[in-house]
């Protein structure tokens, strides 16, 4: 999943010059390799959070579904 940037959670455009998403918040470019390295990265220093993000996903998912 790409869409928002992994340091601030702003948008990413696809630079197909650089082949770079660039975030049009703080300016950070990365690659989609590095967007899920760091997503995991976060994920690990963040276990708490990352079990209410599935949480809610899961609440998004079974309210959506009726
Ligand atoms: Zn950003």
């Amino acid at each position: 999943m790409t869409g928002a940037c992994p340091e601030c959670g702003g948008e990413l455009k696809f630079d197909s010059i650089h082949k770079r998403y660039v975030c049009q918040s703080c300016g950070l470019a990365v690659t989609r390799e590095e967007i899920d390295d760091i997503r995991a990265k976060y994920v690990a220093a963040n276990p708490e959070e990352e079990k209410e993000r599935r949480r809610k996903e899961y609440l998004k998912w079974w309210t959506t579904k009726k």
